[in-house]
């Protein structure tokens, strides 16, 4: 196991391990600014002929990119494992939701963004007015390494049905994934309008300054403020998916065996590393007992390890397993209680379902991203308290809400920019629905028309369609037509 965790820089070269076992799963050589400059040419040229290819050009050959997709699964899933350690059942789940993605982005781009007529003003009733929206050109994509699949498609498979052409950094770790989505993609489309640049912050921040028409990044608050910063320098406009802190809500009327059961899979699915994942569960005190019973009850359960059916990967990043144990022995200090697991959870490069309840509020475990199986379990006296603690962090990204006549009010009144009720992580696989957050998890939509729409700008047309009626936009404008503005003014607006 290579000791200071992956991904290394060997002979300048990018090497990926994997988590489980410390074995290369592949070496990729780094790309400088240069490099992704060129890239960036590059993406420019085939960007000129995708969008001659129309809607129905694009559609037809992202649709093929969905069949190969599937066709070879089991490879991309066995790739997924090794490099990330996820388990082949969270690989298949992630797979399959952006399978959705690309299926639905491609059918709708045409409807959402081509050219329609839309209404004009009274005064202006001599003028046809058209709205379409055009691709940027060249997008940068910049994406993390915990859903290597489904986060980064979020943004490229978007961005492609818009019309651009995208330059896409993969994570440092998991470079392979990256590699393997733009070959399928090359084997599909003719021209590179799908490029991957390998390596890591550097390279990211050269694809920020490289002149790209927008930049699309997803990975931590903290980078997302340099990433921004740097596209600032040249007026990149950016779309930030940021890391979040999500709540679950389990009211008095809740199905409790139901929530026990969402906390649990929202909570660990992907051994906890997931932007959506459930971190903190807030249950009112008349249903906590029995909640917690059968949420400890089934965590216990959990088979952690690499076999084929283990539910609980590795943690892909090593250096996040400091994190995680930190954030444990806080809680512990400031009287949090363990209900399953404890500090020994912590066993590189695994780390055991862990359960702590009532932990103060102002805990690292309870303000930052823990990223790994721990969920935190606090006693709330209704669910509005519940709701004022969700909301009390800087965070806005997701959350989930159980409860039977309150459901909708308290998933409205959450400060996110997706909720579930009765349901954990749903919003993700349903490509309708925008995907993004508020506040301190970022801003601009992936998924849904909204995602279709971020990926282009509206080009308003006005065109004049009648002879002019009166001289209103021109300086032959005499006083007999200002009183006539004036009278239709206040016919309408009176
Ligand atoms: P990270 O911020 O460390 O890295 C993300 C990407 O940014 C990587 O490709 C990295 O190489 C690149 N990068 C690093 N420094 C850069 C710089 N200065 N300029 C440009 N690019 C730079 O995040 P991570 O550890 O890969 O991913 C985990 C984080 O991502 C968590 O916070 C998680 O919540 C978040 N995430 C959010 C979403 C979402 O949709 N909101 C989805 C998945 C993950």
């Amino acid at each position: 196991m290579n000791s200071d965790g992956n991904p290394q820089v060997i002979d300048e070269e990018l090497v990926s391990f994997s988590p489980a076992d410390g074995t290369v799963v592949d070496r990729f050589p780094i790309a400088g600014a240069e490099a992704v400059d060129a890239a960036v040419r590059t993406a420019r040229d085939a960007q000129k002929w995708w969008w001659e290819l129309g809607h129905a050009g694009r559609r037809q050959r992202l649709l093929r990119l969905r069949g190969e997709v599937s066709r070879r699964m089991p490879e991309l899933l066995a790739l997924m494992h090794a490099e990330t350690g996820k388990t082949l059942s969270d690989a298949r789940t992630e797979v399959a939701t952006a399978l959705e993605h690309l299926n639905w982005a491609p059918k709708h781009a045409r409807r959402v963004l081509g050219p329609r007529r839309v209404r004009t003003s009274l005064v202006l009733v001599d003028h046809a007015a058209h709205l379409e929206y055009r691709p940027y050109g060249v997008v940068g994509v910049i994406g993390p390494w915990n859903y290597p699949v489904l986060t980064p498609l979020g943004s490229i498979v978007y961005a492609l049905a818009a019309g651009n052409a995208v330059v896409f950094k993969p994570s440092e770790y998991t470079p392979a994934v990256g590699q393997w989505l733009a070959d399928a993609f090359a084997q599909i489309v003719e021209r590179p309008v799908l490029q991957v640049v390998q390596g890591g912050g550097e390279t990211g921040a050269a694809l920020c300054r490289s002149g790209v028409d927008k930049l699309a990044f997803t990975g931590s608050t903290a980078t997302a403020k340099k990433v921004y910063a740097t596209c600032a320098e040249k007026m990149t406009p950016v779309v930030l998916e940021c890391g979040g802190k999500d709540a679950l809500i389990v009211d008095h009327d809740a199905d409790v065996d139901a929530a026990a059961d969402s906390a649990l899979w929202g909570g660990l699915f992907n051994a906890g590393q997931t932007c959506i994942g459930i971190e903190r569960v807030y249950v009112v005190e008349s249903v906590a007992d029995r909640f917690l019973e059968r949420l400890v009850t089934r965590a216990g359960e959990l088979r952690v390890g690499e076999a084929p059916d283990d539910q609980v990967g590795p943690i892909t990043m090593p250096r996040q397993i400091d994190v995680i144990a930190g954030h444990i022995a806080d809680a512990a200090e400031r009287g949090g209680t363990f209900a399953l697991g404890g500090p020994e959870s912590v066993r590189p490069p695994y780390v055991h379902p862990t359960i702590i309840v009532d932990v103060p509020e102002d805990a690292r475990a309870m303000r930052e991203e823990t990223f790994g199986p721990v969920l935190i379990v606090n006693r709330v006296p209704d669910a509005d308290e519940a709701l004022t603690r969700a909301n009390a962090l800087p965070y806005g990204l997701g959350g989930a809400v159980f409860a039977r006549s309150a459901g909708m009010r308290l998933a409205r009144g959450m400060k996110s920019g997706m909720t579930t009720v009765n349901s954990t992580l749903a919003f993700a696989g349903m490509p309708r629905l925008p995907f993004g957050g508020v506040g301190e998890s970022g801003f601009g939509r992936i998924h849904g028309e909204d995602g279709l729409r971020e990926f282009a700008y509206a080009k308003s047309i006005a065109r004049r369609r009648l002879p002019e009626l009166f001289p209103l936009l021109s300086f032959k404008r005499a006083e007999k037509h200002n009183r006539l503005i004036d009278r239709l003014m206040r016919i309408r607006h009176r």
